[in-house]
């Protein structure tokens, strides 16, 4: 009901904390691989299986993310002495190279002020 209007990308939308609390830069981008649906979708145009398929992708990636202990790259982690491995897993952030699934270039762009990779094959654009 939130974004139904929302005319901004989806990716914006996973990352405004008064909608979803709780996705960073890194999950939005595994959560829109896992979905196949491109951070630059117009968020209202998203049906409801695509919905369903962000919500099914969110529990899967988070959940095995806690438990790898997170994930740490350059960019974050959660202290010195503390590593996760959920790094490991990731399909598209951070990628440099061919999609794992497709063997199309990983692009690294933007969308709105945030670092974003996706796969321009696998993940359409609602
Ligand atoms: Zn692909």
């Amino acid at each position: 009901e939130m974004t139904r209007k929302r005319k901004a990308p989806i990716k914006s939308v996973l990352l405004d904390q008064s909608v979803i609390a709780g996705i960073g830069n890194i999950y939005a981008d595994e959560i829109l691989f896992e979905s196949r649906i491109s951070p630059f979708s117009v968020t209202s145009h998203l049906s409801k299986e695509d919905w369903q398929a962000i919500i099914d992708a969110t529990h899967r990636i988070l959940s095995s993310s806690i438990v790898a202990g997170g994930t740490t790259i350059r960019s974050f982690s959660y202290g010195k002495n503390h590593a996760g491995s959920y790094q490991d897993h990731l399909m598209v952030h951070g990628k440099e190279g061919d999609c794992a699934l497709c063997d199309t270039p990983i692009v690294h762009t933007r969308v709105g002020q945030r670092s974003t990779w996706y796969c321009p094959s696998c993940q359409k654009e609602k």
